[in-house]
């Protein structure tokens, strides 16, 4: 059977999200999950487009009604993917992209051996702290919070299916549809 669900997960400034999109741009027939946070929204982010912006107490109820498929606490802030988004974009036959943290993906896997996990890595601990601090969204205490998950983000990796090295963009997205591609002739 067809692999239709990818998770895809990275440290907090390694590309990730460009990563993406790129890989989106190129193949217009994968869906990307609009996630559930409850982090405030960004200059320029939009609700329902983004994210589903929510606020803690329509967070919590959520959980309480067993709405996610996975939810994780990230950098202080929660981070959710609703149950019903999935299933219906797989009963539609749709491909999916979750971009999520660590902690999710393993639940994702947990809950559903079929999907396929990617770890986006930097190409070095410096690398991934320069691309943090130049993108000036985060103030310093957030910086620092992020920079503490990356180690634990990068032990988890470990049990990922695959990981690739985000040392240039182009070489990234051709891995990950390498990945995606190779996934569905097996
Ligand atoms: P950001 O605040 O930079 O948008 O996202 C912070 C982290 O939360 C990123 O690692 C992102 O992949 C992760 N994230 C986004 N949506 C979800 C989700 O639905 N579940 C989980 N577990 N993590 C998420």
């Amino acid at each position: 059977m067809d692999k239709k669900l990818f998770v895809i997960s990275g440290s907090s400034g390694v590309g990730k999200g460009t990563v993406i999109k790129k890989f989106l741009e190129r193949n217009s027939h994968f869906m990307l999950s609009v996630s559930c946070t409850t982090r405030a929204p960004r200059d320029g982010e939009v609700n329902g487009v983004n994210y589903f912006f929510l606020s803690k107490e329509e967070f919590q109820n959520c959980i309480d009604n067993d709405k996610f498929l996975e939810w994780a606490e990230f950098a202080g802030n929660r981070y959710g993917t609703k149950k019903k988004y999935i299933k219906q974009c797989l009963d539609e036959g749709k491909d999916i992209i979750l971009e999520i943290d660590t902690k999710g993906a393993l639940q994702v896997k947990k809950q559903m051996p079929e999907s396929v996990l990617i770890f986006i890595a930097p190409p070095s601990f410096e690398v991934l702290e320069n691309r943090l601090r130049g993108r000036h969204t985060e103030d310093e205490a957030t910086i620092q919070k992020r920079l503490m998950e990356v180690k634990e983000e990068l032990a988890r990796a470990e049990h990922f299916d695959y990981k690739i090295i985000n040392d240039d963009l182009d070489r990234a997205v051709l891995e990950i549809e390498k990945i995606i591609n190779g996934e569905n002739d097996a």
